[in-house]
C-alpha cells in the first residue's frame, strides 16, 4: 500500500486518512451522537482530561453505548482496520463491537460503551492490520455523568373571546418529541425528566391560537401574560401553543427574563407554525413537523440554560448548520447538514474555539445545571 504525500517544506503536516463520523444521518439517535470534528486541534474547557490524541471529541453519558463509524479518505477498502480503546488507568470507555477490536465491518460502524467519568486520558486508536498496527486515526470520547433537567410542559388553549371556545387545542405529540430533545441532549450527559402536564387555557387575548408581542400598532405581551400562568417551582417549564409571533420557540432564562418582559423564565414552543401581522400563518410542513419541534425544544432549552446562538456572522457555514444553536430552522438555505433537507443539525459543541463565540456548549450547560436551583431555574 503506498500513500502520496506532497509536502510543503517548513509547514507541519497531519495526515488523515481515515476520518470519524457520526454513524448514521438523518434525525437524531440516542445510540448515534454527532462529533465534534471542528478542526484536528483540542481545545478543551479548562479541567477536562487531556490526552494526545488529534482529532474530533464525542461526548458519552456513562452507562450509554453508542455508534461511531471510520469514513476512508483517499484508503484502500481491503486494508483490515482494527480499533482499540489506549490502554492506562481506569478506563472511561470500552470497545464494545466489533468483539476483539476487529477487523471492522465495511460499513466502517463500531460501538463504544462508557464506564465511567474519571480522570484517564483514554483514546479510541484506528489500527492498520491488527490491534497492535500502527495507529492512523484517533478520537477522544468525554465521558459525562448524568446530570437532569427536570421539565414540566404545559398545553395552552388560547381564545380570543373573553368567554373562550374560539381556539383550539394544539396537538402535541410529547413523547415522541421529548424522546428526540433527549437523543440531541445526550452527548452532553443531559437528561430530560418529564415532571408531569398541565393544561393552561387563556380568554381575551388578541388571536385564538397564539399570543402576540408587542409589534407594530400591538403593545401589549401576551406571551409574557403565557408564562405567568401554570408556574411550577423548580422546573424548567415548557408552554406548547399553536402558533407563536415571529418566530416558532423562544427559551428565556432568569438572566434576560426581564428583558424579555417575563416574570418567570421557560421555553415557549409553537407546534403547528408561525404568524405574523403581515404574512398571517406560515404551517410547519407536516412531513417536518416531529423533527422541527423536537430541535427546537433541545434549541430552546439550550437558551433557557444559558446557551447563545451559534456562528451568527456565518449562518451558511457547514459546521454552524450542524449545531443546535443555528439561529434558524429549518435552515433557510435548500442544504442537508446531516439530519435532511432544511434541517438544522444537533450537533452540541465539546471543543472551545476561542474565537467561537459561546463555544464550548457542552460544558456550558453542565455548569449551569450543577448551580443552584434559584439560579439553572
Ligand atoms: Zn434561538
Amino acid at each position: 500500500m503506498t500513500i502520496r504525500v506532497h509536502a510543503l517544506e517548513g509547514h507541519p503536516h497531519v495526515l488523515t486518512p481515515l476520518r470519524f463520523t457520526r454513524a448514521i444521518s438523518g434525525r437524531p439517535r440516542l445510540d448515534a451522537p454527532d462529533l465534534d470534528d471542528r478542526g484536528w486541534a483540542m481545545p478543551r474547557p479548562p479541567g477536562w482530561v487531556e490526552s494526545e490524541a488529534r482529532g474530533p471529541m464525542i461526548g458519552i453519558t456513562v452507562g450509554d453505548t453508542i455508534r461511531l463509524r471510520v469514513e476512508r479518505e483517499d484508503f484502500p477498502l481491503n486494508a483490515s482496520l482494527f480499533v482499540t480503546a489506549s490502554a492506562g488507568g481506569a478506563p472511561q470507555f470500552k470497545i464494545a463491537e466489533p468483539e476483539g477490536g476487529g477487523a471492522l465491518p465495511s460499513d466502517g460502524v463500531f460501538r463504544v460503551e462508557a464506564l465511567e467519568d474519571n480522570d484517564t486520558a483514554q483514546t479510541i486508536e484506528i489500527r492498520l492490520g491488527s490491534t497492535e498496527g500502527p495507529i492512523l486515526a484517533e478520537a477522544e470520547p468525554h465521558v459525562f455523568e448524568p446530570l437532569t433537567l427536570r421539565v414540566v410542559p404545559h398545553l395552552c388553549t388560547i381564545h380570543s373571546s373573553a368567554s373562550g371556545g374560539s381556539g383550539k387545542t394544539p396537538e402535541v405529540q410529547l413523547s415522541r418529541w421529548f424522546a428526540e430533545a433527549r437523543s440531541i441532549l445526550r452527548p452532553a450527559g443531559i437528561h430530560l425528566r418529564l415532571d408531569g402536564m398541565t393544561r393552561q387555557s387563556y380568554l381575551g387575548f388578541n388571536r385564538d391560537d397564539l399570543p402576540r408581542r408587542p409589534s407594530g400598532t400591538f403593545s401589549g405581551n401576551e406571551e409574557a401574560t403565557l408564562v405567568s400562568q401554570g408556574y411550577v417551582e423548580n422546573r424548567c417549564n415548557v408552554w406548547f401553543m399553536r402558533y407563536m409571533e415571529d418566530s416558532k420557540g423562544i427559551g428565556v432564562n432568569r438572566d434576560n427574563m426581564g428583558s424579555e418582559g417575563f416574570e418567570n423564565p421557560g421555553v415557549l414552543i409553537a407546534v403547528d407554525g408561525q404568524w405574523s401581522a403581515t404574512q398571517g400563518v406560515e404551517v410547519t410542513d407536516a412531513a417536518s413537523r416531529d423533527q422541527v419541534v423536537a430541535n427546537d425544544l433541545a434549541h430552546e432549552i439550550g437558551h433557557f440554560l444559558g446557551l447563545s446562538h451559534a456562528g451568527q456572522d456565518y449562518a451558511d457555514d457547514p459546521y454552524h448548520q450542524r449545531n443546535l444553536m443555528h439561529s434558524r430552522n429549518p435552515l433557510s438555505e435548500d442544504v442537508d447538514a446531516g439530519y435532511g433537507p432544511k434541517m438544522r443539525g444537533a450537533l452540541v459543541t465539546l471543543k472551545v474555539y476561542p474565537n467561537e463565540e459561546g463555544d464550548g456548549q457542552a460544558a456550558r450547560l453542565r455548569d449551569r445545571l450543577r448551580q443552584p436551583n434559584t439560579a439553572k431555574y
